[in-house]
């Protein structure tokens, strides 16, 4: 064969055998990332279908990610995709109308180059995926948020989870939680998934372990629902989506890096302060705690929140004990402002405040195993 036949020839080979481009440079095989990047963002923002789905292979896996990606991105706000250095991930930005701020993810997809084009054939596992790379979702909005729902959730289904998203913000409009959810624009955006695999893909927690999650996607927030969740009873829903709506309100995952017990007692606390079951619960816990324990040395420390079970909930139970006993002494505004202060920065309160909450913690579960 000829040089350049041979290299084509190589390079076909080359193709063949990892169905992808070669490195980004002259090669007439290489891939163009930005060239298709811009390609998917104007047929998206179009809304050209068949734009769209000239930019993937022309494979059954190809094709049906094409069409999957159409229908979910077009239920989907300005949607825009770029190169990433390197030229083998894209990054795609998304919004919904519920968010205040849009999503930013980073995707993997496996290209190829045909002729002049650099087309998608299939999808990498990206390192944090979006909801809509997995199946078919649908989009709704409402004056509380957005709710994403994949194909597994019913009609019926996802009417209750509004259902709970309002509850939810009713809820916490009712708490003094001051500068810590001033921003909040007043709505959740949450998200239904289509199993505990996809689940744990979305917020990278054991699915055994954690029924929700609300995540920080790099500025937007995002409630999760663990699907094995899904048909919980009433009031163990709205509790839950309680909880997660405290952390939502006040952009928990994007901006605490204070004390664990101090985000979660506070989204434990509200949640308490509204369901009587959750109370009681939490109750329970704390006792069967101290006939095991004895008081602590201390307010919960992060770790105990990545124990086994029991330990997990007895960090949860003991958190919200420890802001109720600082709104008794404070009064709720002062106490929520502290503790927020202590979620937000490990250093968020004075010293002696800290001493002061230890000892008042202490003392009224000393009270309490008598
Ligand atoms: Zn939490």
């Amino acid at each position: 064969m000829q040089p350049m036949a041979l290299r084509v020839f190589f390079s076909l080979l080359a193709l063949t055998l990892f169905g992808a481009c070669t490195a980004p440079g002259p090669d007439p095989l290489a891939c163009d990332s930005s060239a298709l990047a811009t390609a998917l963002s104007q047929s998206i923002r179009a809304k050209d279908q068949s734009g769209f789905e000239a930019n993937f292979a022309r494979s059954t896996v190809g094709q049906r990610l094409a069409k999957q990606w159409f229908n979910n991105l077009t239920e989907l706000n300005d949607v825009s995709f770029a190169a990433l250095p390197g030229g083998d991930k894209l990054k795609v930005t998304w919004s919904v109308e519920g968010s205040r701020q849009p999503s930013v993810h980073t995707i993997a997809p496996r290209m190829v180059r045909v002729g002049e084009r650099t087309l998608i054939m299939e999808l990498f596992d990206a390192e944090n995926p979006p909801i809509w790379i997995y199946g078919q979702i649908t989009v709704s909005n409402n004056k509380v948020g957005t709710l994403i729902a994949s194909e597994r959730v019913s009609d019926d289904q996802a009417k209750v989870w509004v259902k709970r998203m309002a509850a939810a913000v009713v809820a916490i409009q009712k708490v003094k939680m001051g500068d810590l959810n001033a921003d909040w624009n007043q709505q959740l955006v949450v998200e239904l998934p289509r199993d505990t695999h996809e689940y744990q893909r979305l917020v990278n927690m054991d699915p055994v372990i954690s029924s929700a999650a609300t995540e920080c996607e790099s500025g937007a927030i995002r409630i999760v629902i663990n699907p094995a969740s899904l048909e919980v009873p009433d009031q163990v829903g709205e509790a839950l989506m309680l909880h997660e709506a405290v952390h939502a309100s006040t952009s928990s995952p994007c901006l605490d890096t204070g004390a664990l017990w101090a985000s979660e007692g506070l989204a434990e606390w509200v949640t308490a302060s509204q369901y009587k079951s959750t109370a009681t619960s939490n109750q329970t816990i704390v006792e069967t705690y101290l006939v095991r324990h004895g008081v602590p040395a201390s307010l919960p420390v992060d770790a105990a929140f990545a124990g086994d079970k029991d330990d997990v909930a007895a960090a949860y139970a003991l958190s919200q004990f420890a802001v109720q006993v600082a709104v008794d002494k404070l009064g709720e505004e002062e106490a929520l402002a502290v503790v927020g202060k202590l979620s937000r920065s490990k250093d968020g309160a004075a010293p002696e405040m800290l001493s002061d909450l230890t000892s008042w913690y202490q003392a009224a579960l000393k009270k309490l195993s008598k």
